[in-house]
């Protein structure tokens, strides 16, 4: 196992995740990993999406929760969150992020128009969409999250493919490329999400393709396992090291209380 750090690990408190947060410090102890970034699912408001995430008022408890399990490690553990990016989500997500004790902020696009086309459950409504259009509608939210500044990085650049609703490579690659663009401009980080050789479309995301365009870009990179168990940290960073090298990549970004340092690559 490489020494690199994790920086997607999720916590109980998000409903759909298991174990306790010092279960995954173990974990990542055992595999020897760098440090840790706890990245739980931001907290729902007005009923957004209150089955996979901490209640509003849950969020001083995972705040607490972390600055416990930080008082006991001997590796770094950082303070994260993975907030969603939905339209008029701005207010929320600044005010939540303000809090001054984050060291990274993980964007994501989840739901598109109240559908949680990542969720299983909802899986059914891939049948009544168009594949193109879902992708397009996918990308123009990415490029808004980007554009708030609100965020330090990209999550799962490339979700939509999560059960293998692919689109076409040279469609992909047009599409995101904008996205891409702006993220370069705006010093925005892109994740290197594991989870997605635990689903059915089994590759990384973002795929090979768009890890190369972002290469190309310059953006800075980061390590993730979206670990929703505790035997899911750190999985499959072998490979994932192996894929960024083959990219291009040297260095990878560090956080620190959402200043990115770049390092180089194990
Ligand atoms: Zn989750
Ligand atoms: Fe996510
Ligand atoms: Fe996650
Ligand atoms: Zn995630």
């Amino acid at each position: 196992m490489p020494r690199l750090p994790d920086y997607h690990i999720h916590t109980h408190l998000c409903r759909h995740a298991e174990g306790s947060p010092s279960d995954y410090l173990d974990e990542a102890t055992k595999k020897g990993l760098l440090e840790i970034c706890f990245c739980d699912h931001m907290p729902s408001f007005g009923g957004y999406d209150p089955k996979h995430r901490m209640e509003a008022g849950e969020f001083q408890r995972y705040l607490d929760l972390i600055e416990g399990i930080r008082e006991v490690s001997s590796m770094p553990v950082l303070l994260g969150m993975e907030a969603d990016y939905y339209e008029g989500c701005e207010p929320l997500v600044e005010k939540l992020t303000s809090y001054a004790g984050f060291d990274l902020i993980l964007g994501s696009v989840h739901f598109l128009n109240g559908w949680g086309f990542d969720d299983p459950e909802q899986l059914p409504v891939w049948e009544l969409v168009d594949l193109q259009e879902t992708w397009e509608r996918y990308f123009s939210l990415l490029e808004r999250l980007v554009k708030t500044g609100l965020f330090d990085a990209v999550a799962h650049l490339d979700l939509p493919k999560k059960f293998g609703h692919r689109l076409k490579t040279p469609k992909l690659l047009s599409m995101a490329s904008p996205v891409l663009d702006l993220m370069a401009k705006k010093g925005v980080a892109m994740e290197i999400n594991t989870s997605g050789l635990r689903k059915p479309v089994s590759e990384v995301y973002p795929s090979f393709e768009l890890i190369k365009m972002a290469r190309e870009r310059e953006i800075p990179i980061l390590f993730g396992s979206d670990a929703h168990r505790p035997e899911e940290v750190g999985h499959a960073f072998q490979d994932a090291l192996r894929l960024i090298k083959e990219a291009g990549y040297s260095e990878y970004a560090l956080f620190r209380r959402r200043e990115m340092t770049l390092v180089p690559l194990p």
